[in-house]
């Protein structure tokens, strides 16, 4: 900690920086903001930096409105490890001196605040899954080493092996920032990696993941490749999730109150009652809670039973839960006494990701609610119709029905604020039909000359 600004410049500058960047983001969960000169750091942590909102995308701002301001949090000042003249903070929006509703650090700020008036606190660990690739000099992108073509790519240390000047120097970055990567390895796609880490409080784990997808594409720049949270860059292979791993702990003693050390388990997966509420709360929203955790059209095309050329994706398609079983939406792992999301993609926005989780999570544990009996068989193995006919709804098929489910559920507007709501549901719906008005190259294949 720091007791001025004075030190925490002087701390900096001993450590080379050169210039400070007080990041926001956008809806999309992409870091931007200007490089200040450290000299000017006073100024930027009382929030000298202004933005004009028309520029922050999908934010419900006008080039007539006022400015915003980013107001930097000086906890996260973080030196980057891949440039030491630059330290990053994580900043909050400001409009007119006040907290700007309509900004992703804040929506997740109210909710945080909700569970302390429980004295609630909530945790999160997200897993990264994601992708290197490079360019090829047809155009297109192939996995930046020749191994990851491996038949069965999945956990293959050769895949690693390979790319540790990549993947390495990202995990040694991690870890001099004091994330703490307890593993990382090959995923089963060709080039797809997974570098995990320990949890934190949602706040710092939701800036984490932002500034991690900041530096893996700096770092793999460095090394000739480009690293892509694209959800599924290829049809027949698994996509890249971003399972939110959750708990509640009590504020006071930091004790995880879904560990069954702490409360009894009514359902035999290992958590407490309070984690089977919590549960309910958020399959109860899941549908609205997935415009925001598989927010891009591509996300949907991830949400399948298969697809890799080894089977299953593991990703959810159904509304579900279970013991340690990865074709549920929400798994509870037989270590840690968490509840794992599995829905959610690293295209997402981890801030309005988490705010959605938590409120919908509290509000099943407000109303005492019952997920009902775990699903430990395989649910994959299921038709939509057998599913159906067990009263087990299914994640919405596209981005087009997820945001008709995010807007006819009272919980976004709570979550998101009136007018980010607005804003969400516009953007998103003209993504939407941007891309199903679009002819494809399938349609075309498939119907030019067909009949
Ligand atoms: N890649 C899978 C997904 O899209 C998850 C694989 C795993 O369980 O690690 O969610
Ligand atoms: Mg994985
Ligand atoms: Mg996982």
């Amino acid at each position: 900690e720091h007791a001025t600004t004075e030190q925490l410049k002087q701390n900096l500058h001993e450590q080379g920086v050169k210039y400070a960047l007080g990041g926001y983001v956008d809806l999309h969960g992409v870091i931007k903001g200007k490089f200040v000169p450290l000299e000017h750091l006073g100024r930027m942590m009382k929030g000298s930096e202004l933005y004009t909102g028309a520029a922050l995308d999908g934010v419900p701002q006008d080039i007539s409105d006022n400015e915003v301001a980013t107001m930097p949090d000086a906890a996260t000042a973080t030196v980057c490890p891949w440039n030491p003249e630059l330290a990053w903070f994580a900043s909050d929006l400001y409009l007119d001196g006040a907290p700007f509703e309509a900004c992703s650090r804040n929506i997740l700020k109210r909710q945080v605040s909700l569970a302390a008036d429980l004295g609630l606190t909530f945790n999160l660990g997200i897993e990264t899954e994601f992708f290197l690739f490079k360019d090829s000099d047809d155009g297109s992108f192939e996995p930046i080493s020749a191994r990851d073509t491996l038949a069965k790519p999945c956990y293959d240390p050769r895949g690693l092996m390979d790319n540790m000047p990549i993947i390495g120097e990202l995990v040694e970055a991690m870890n001099a920032m004091g994330w703490d990567v307890y593993s990382f390895d090959h995923e089963d796609a060709n080039g797809q990696f997974e570098t995990d880490f320990t949890y934190t409080d949602a706040l710092g784990m939701a800036d984490r993941l932002v500034f991690f997808r900041l530096m893996a594409n700096e770092i793999a720049r460095k090394h000739g490749a480009f690293a892509s949270f694209m959800p599924k860059p290829s049809a027949t292979r698994t996509g890249s999730g971003a399972h939110y791993n959750m708990s509640l702990a009590d504020r006071e003693t930091g004790k995880n109150l879904f560990d069954v050390a702490n409360g009894s388990d009514p359902h035999g997966c290992g958590v407490t009652e309070m984690a089977y509420h919590f549960i309910a709360g958020i399959m109860k929203h899941a549908k609205a809670i997935s415009a925001v955790i598989a927010p891009t059209v591509n996300s949907y095309k991830r949400l399948v039973r298969k697809g890799s050329m080894s089977g299953s994706t593991w990703a959810p398609v159904f509304v579900c839960y279970g013991n340690n079983n990865r074709t549920n939406m929400l798994r509870i792992p037989s270590q840690g006494a968490r509840v794992e999301c599995r829905a959610a993609d690293i295209a997402c926005n981890p801030y309005m990701g988490a705010a959605m989780m938590l409120a919908a999570g509290l509000e099943g544990i407000r109303e005492g609610m019952d997920p009902g009996a775990p699903h430990r068989e395989n649910m994959y193995n299921y038709t939509d119709q057998q599913v159906r006919e067990m009263d087990i709804e299914m994640l919405p098929q596209n981005l087009g029905e997820a945001i008709d489910a995010f807007e006819a559920d009272p919980l976004s507007k709570a979550v998101f604020g009136d007018a980010m709501f607005a804003s969400f549901v516009n953007y998103k719906r003209q993504e939407w039909t941007e891309y199903h008005t679009h002819v494809s190259d399938w349609e075309l294949k498939r119907y030019l000359k067909f009949f």
